[in-house]
C-alpha cells in the first residue's frame, strides 16, 4: 500500500501523523503541539543540540534487547553493530546481556576499548583486511565468522603456536531468497557473502579449517538478507545448515555445536507496515531446530542470532529544519538540513519514509509533499509524497521515525557538511553521545599543499 499508487485527491489526504505505531513506545504529546521521546520534548532538544539532530531513545533500546532475551532465553542473541554504534550504545548492549557482531578492526576496536568483552564478540566480513584479523586474534574476539578459502589459512598463520586454537564458524550461503531488496537479499548463491553449498564451496571449506590446528570449528553461520518479514526463510536456511551439519558428522565424525541464523528481521518504516514476529520466529525456529535435529540424530546446537536494525532502528528519530518549501511543476518541495548524507537508504534502497511536523500544532489541511535533501544531487529525496500541512513553513521542524539503523552509521560528509550529533534521551533527560561533526574536524584530514 503506497500513497502514490492509492493517493485520493492530494487535498483530502488524511493526516497519519496521528499514528504513532511506528514511534518510540515513549513518544507522547508535548506541550505548543509537539512531541516528546524519552520525555525530552522534540523541539526543546533541537533549539538545544540543533538540526540535523539524531535522538536514541535509550530505554527504547533496552526493552528490545530485552525482547529479544525473552524470546530466546537459551540463544545467544549478538546486536549487530554495523546497524550503529557508539560507545554508550555499545554500554547499553552489554549491560543488557546481548553479545556485539562487528565487521571492522574499528568496530571491535570501540567495542573493546568501552569495555566489552572480547569473548562476547563476532567477526564478520566478506573481504576482512588483514588488519582486521590482526586486531581480532590480539583482541581474543570470541568467533571469526570465516567468509572465504583464502580466509583460513591467513587466519591461521595469525594464531601462535601453542596458543588457544581460534575459534571459528563457517559463513555458508543456504541458497533462500529473502530481504526487501536486492541489494540486502545476502542467502543466495549469486552475491558476495558467504560459501555456497551447493557449489561444493562450503563443504571444501570446512575440510580445510579442520586441516589447521590453530583453528576451532565451532558451527555454521549464515544471514539470508535484511528487512525480511516472513519467519518461511529462516526455517528454510535452518534446515540446510542442520543438513550439512549431519554430513559433516557423517564425513568427520565432527558434531558441531553452534548455528548461528544471522539477523535481518524487518521492522515497519510507516504505519501499516510489517514486521518481522520475533516471538513467532523464536516458537518456530526452536520447533524446527529440535525436529530437524532429531530427524538427522543430532544434539540440538546452540543458537545464535544477530539482530541490528530490530535492536535499534525504531528507537531512532531523526530531526530536521525546514530551510525552503517550492512550489514547483504542480508540486510541493519542503527542503531540509540532512538528506542523502545523513541518511542514503532512500537513494540506495528506495525506502519510504513517514515524517511528521513537529513543534508546533498543525492547524492546517495537509497534501502530499515530497521532503528533499540540502545535497547537490537531484536524487536527494528523503521521502516522496507525504502528507504534511499546507501551512509548512521555513524554520518548521520535521521528524522521521525509524531512524535509528544504517542512517549514520552509513552517513557520509558530501558537500563538506558534517556529520550529526546523536543524543540519548531517558526518564525526561538529554544526553549528548556523539558531538556534531566541525569542520574542523574535516579539514585535520587533509595534509596536502
Ligand atoms: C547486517 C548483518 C546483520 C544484521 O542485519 P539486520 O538487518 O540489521 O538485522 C546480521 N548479521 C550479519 C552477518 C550481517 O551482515
Amino acid at each position: 500500500m503506497s500513497i502514490v499508487t492509492s493517493a485520493p485527491p492530494a487535498s483530502s489526504v488524511l493526516p497519519p501523523e496521528d499514528d504513532l505505531s511506528v514511534w518510540p513506545a515513549s513518544t507522547d504529546a508535548a506541550p505548543g503541539g509537539d512531541l516528546s521521546v524519552g520525555g525530552v520534548p522534540l523541539a526543546e532538544a533541537a533549539d538545544r543540540f540543533g538540526t540535523p539532530l539524531y535522538v536514541l531513545d535509550e530505554d527504547e533500546v533496552r526493552s528490545r534487547c530485552r525482547m529479544y532475551r525473552a524470546a530466546f532465553p537459551d540463544a545467544d542473541v549478538v546486536y549487530a553493530a554495523k546497524a550503529y554504534l557508539s560507545r554508550a550504545v555499545a554500554r547499553w548492549i552489554r549491560e543488557e546481556g546481548l553479545g556485539l557482531d562487528v565487521c571492522s578492526a574499528g568496530e571491535l576496536e570501540l567495542a573493546v576499548t568501552s569495555g566489552f568483552p572480547p569473548d562476547r564478540i563476532l567477526l564478520h566480513g566478506n573481504a576482512k583486511s588483514p588488519e582486521d584479523l590482526r586486531t581480532a586474534v590480539r583482541l581474543g574476539v570470541g568467533r571469526i565468522v570465516i567468509d572465504s578459502a583464502t580466509e583460513i589459512a591467513r587466519l591461521a598463520t595469525l594464531v601462535p603456536p601453542g596458543d588457544e586454537p581460534q575459534r571459528v564458524m563457517l559463513r555458508v550461503v543456504p541458497g533462500v531468497v529473502a530481504g526487501g531488496h536486492p541489494s540486502i537479499r545476502t542467502g543466495t548463491d549469486d552475491q558476495k557473502f558467504g560459501l555456497s553449498l551447493t557449489d561444493g564451496s562450503a563443504q571444501h571449506a570446512v575440510d580445510r579449517v579442520l586441516g589447521q590446528p590453530g583453528l576451532r570449528l565451532t558451527g555454521l553461520h549464515c544471514h539470508i538478507g535484511s528487512q525480511v518479514t516472513t519467519v518461511k526463510p529462516y526455517l528454510a536456511a535452518l534446515r540446510r545448515l542442520i543438513g550439512l551439519m549431519a554430513r559433516i558428522r557423517d564425513q568427520y565424525g565432527i558434531v558441531l555445536p553452534e548455528l548461528d541464523l544471522g539477523g535481518g528481521h524487518a521492522v515497519a518504516y510507516r504505519p501499516g507496515e510489517s514486521a518481522l514476529d520475533i516471538t513467532a520466529l523464536a516458537t518456530r525456529v526452536r520447533a524446527e531446530l529440535a525436529d530437524g535435529c532429531a530427524r538427522a540424530a543430532l544434539p540440538v546446537p546452540r543458537l545464535t542470532l544477530e539482530p541490528g536494525r530490530a535492536v535499534i532502528g525504531p528507537a531512532g528519530v531523526a530531526l530536521y529544519r525546514v530551510l525552503a518549501v517550492k512550489h514547483t511543476g504542480g508540486r510541493t518541495l519542503v527542503a531540509v538540513d540532512g538528506g542523502m548524507s545523513d541518511n542514503p537508504r532512500p537513494a540506495l534502497y528506495g525506502v519510504r519514509y513517514a515524517p511528521r511536523l513537529v513543534g508546533r500544532a498543525r492547524t492546517a489541511a495537509t497534501t502530499a509533499m515530497d521532503v528533499v535533501g540540502r545535497y547537490c544531487e537531484a536524487g536527494d529525496i528523503l521521502a516522496a509524497d507525504v502528507p504534511l500541512p499546507d501551512d509548512i513553513h521555513p524554520g518548521d521542524l520535521l521528524a522521521v521515525p525509524v531512524a535509528g539503523a544504517y542512517h549514520l552509521s552509513m552517513a557520509s560528509t558530501y558537500n563538506m557538511v558534517g556529520r550529526p550529533p546523536v543524543i540519548a534521551v531517558s526518564d525526561g533527560t538529554a544526553r549528548l553521545l556523539v558531538r556534531r561533526e566541525s569542520l574542523s574536524d574535516m579539514s585535520a584530514r587533509d595534509v596536502g599543499e
